[in-house]
């Protein structure tokens, strides 16, 4: 291990005797220049000195200027150990401490005498601490550097590092997926968890960020060098076994641009089963919500079901379905989620097993783009009893969701479908980004992810939207004042 030392005057000439020695005892960086044959005997002396103080000459990254010699042939390549292009030296400054307007304004300013070349600048700001890092190019000037870096530091009371190195970051490996961990409340247990599982699996986590605090705290990762069928599997165990919400999707390009969003309504964008509120008017509430609830855990035709428990409603006033609309209530979440799917740019439609005399008047009040529902026969003012047309099942609502698509323009890779019962099935699985919300068993074992927390703004996070943008665009907007809580 070589001993450090505070600073060494530039010092040339005498190069064996003095020179390398110096290297050979302080120094981590040997840049040498001459020709060919020069530069070979130098390695050869730096190398033997190395071997007198007792250090390991591979600690010396090495670099050489070669004045080449048509007779040597030897090239820059050949004598030095790390490729031409990752030569440049470059300097590694952290800046820590608490924030405060100007801190980055005041680094520069006091760098501007040594027009440094910026080549990468990240900063992140926790409960006021400021941690800012800057990778530069000043050639021939880094303890100049170092000592403005050290400068500006003290007059800012921060902390200051300066590491010095060659070259740029390390490209970042393909199969880059982003993966959002939702917890309320999140523990470092979740944290370990989850980072174990990238680790384990090779993938680097390239950054971190918080996406929300508010309903739930939400964490995305920003992950290289993974396959994320292998990592999502293994994440989905994480879920299960620590009781947390944990997605992963392709990350890049494919998380941008336009998307379609489906969702299913009863229990997904409203809180009822409409059915159920039909029957109660019918006083055979007990009855269908039983057979509701067997359908949904998948145990019933879909169809066969919904026949069943229609023809329970036979005889019923048609006016009973406008006190229905007025008597659902929406999935907290559900209106600040469409609204910014909406700000977007996207398309929202909903897709029901239930009806469309409900459902419409709800997609119209919430501004979604289609709608697809069962149709309720009516006669003389009276439910029949029977529906109309094709019923809108579990093949019925993936149909919906590929037609939707198709009618958009979209692929179905740019696709989301959220639902919680088993005819959301088909959906889920054909569109890009499935999601179980607060669904049963059988179906959350088939999406792509879970969301088991009752706010569907949750899925916002999930697209990469943070709490902070949504409600942003909330105040920007005309007559609003309060960024709305549901
Ligand atoms: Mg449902």
């Amino acid at each position: 291990m070589a001993r450090t030392v505070d600073h060494i005057s530039a010092r040339g000439g005498g190069g064996e005797l003095r020179t390398l020695r110096i290297v050979a005892e302080h120094a981590d960086i040997w840049h040498g220049f001459g020709d060919a044959e020069t530069i070979a005997h130098k390695h050869d002396v730096l190398d033997r000195w190395c071997e007198r103080v007792g250090r390991d000459p591979s600690e010396i990254v090495r670099s050489a200027g070669v004045a080449p010699t048509p007779a040597s042939g030897a090239t820059l390549t050949s004598l030095c150990p790390v490729p031409p292009e990752d030569q440049t030296e470059t300097l590694l400054l952290t800046l820590t401490g608490a924030d405060r307007p100007g801190v980055t304004r005041t680094l520069f300013d006091t760098l501007a005498t040594v027009h440094p070349v910026v080549l990468d600048v990240e900063q992140t700001v926790t409960r006021g601490h400021l941690t800012l890092s800057a990778l530069l190019e000043v050639t021939g000037r880094e303890t100049e550097v170092s000592a403005l870096v050290q400068r500006a530091a003290y007059g800012l009371g921060m902390t200051a590092t300066v590491t010095r190195g060659r070259g740029d970051n390390e490209p970042r490996r393909r199969g880059r997926v982003a993966i959002t961990l939702l917890g309320h409340p999140l523990t470092g247990r979740h944290l370990s968890a989850v980072s174990g599982v990238i680790a384990g699996h090779g993938a680097n986590i390239d950054r971190i960020r918080r996406l929300s605090r508010y309903p739930v705290t939400t964490i995305e990762f920003d992950v290289s060098g993974a396959d994320l069928d292998v990592l999502r599997r293994d994440l989905a165990l994480v879920a299960a076994a620590e009781g947390v919400d944990i997605a992963s999707s392709p990350a890049g390009l494919a998380r941008r641009g336009r998307r379609l969003v489906v969702m299913d309504v009863d229990s997904t964008l409203i809180q009822d089963e409409v059915i159920e509120l039909l029957a109660a008017h019918a006083g055979r509430e007990a009855e269908v919500a039983a057979v509701t609830e067997q359908a949904m855990r998948g145990e019933l035709d879909f169809a066969a079901s919904l026949h069943a428990r229609v023809a329970a409603l036979e005889g019923l006033d048609e006016s009973v379905l406008g006190r229905v609309r007025d008597a659902v209530q929406l999935t907290p979440g559900a209106r600040t989620l469409v609204r910014t799917l909406k700000r977007l740019g996207f398309t929202v439609a909903v897709v029901s097993g239930g009806f469309i005399e409900v459902v419409q008047p709800l997609a119209d009040e919430l501004g979604i783009d289609h709608a697809r529902a069962n149709t309720l026969e009516i006669v003389d003012g009276k439910l029949t009893g029977r529906v109309l047309g094709e019923v809108v099942d579990r093949a019925g609502k993936a149909a919906a969701l590929r037609e939707f698509a198709a009618d958009e323009g979209l692929p179905l890779a740019r696709t989301v479908a959220i639902g919680d019962g088993a005819n959301d099935l088909d959906m889920i699985e054909a569109a890009g980004l499935g999601i179980a919300f607060n669904a049963k068993p059988v179906v959350r074992a088939l999406a792509d992810t879970a969301v088991n927390v009752p706010y569907l703004d949750a899925v916002l996070y999930l697209l990469g939207i943070t709490r902070e943008e949504v409600e942003e665009a909330d105040l920007l907007d005309e007559g609003t004042t309060v960024p709305p809580r549901v």
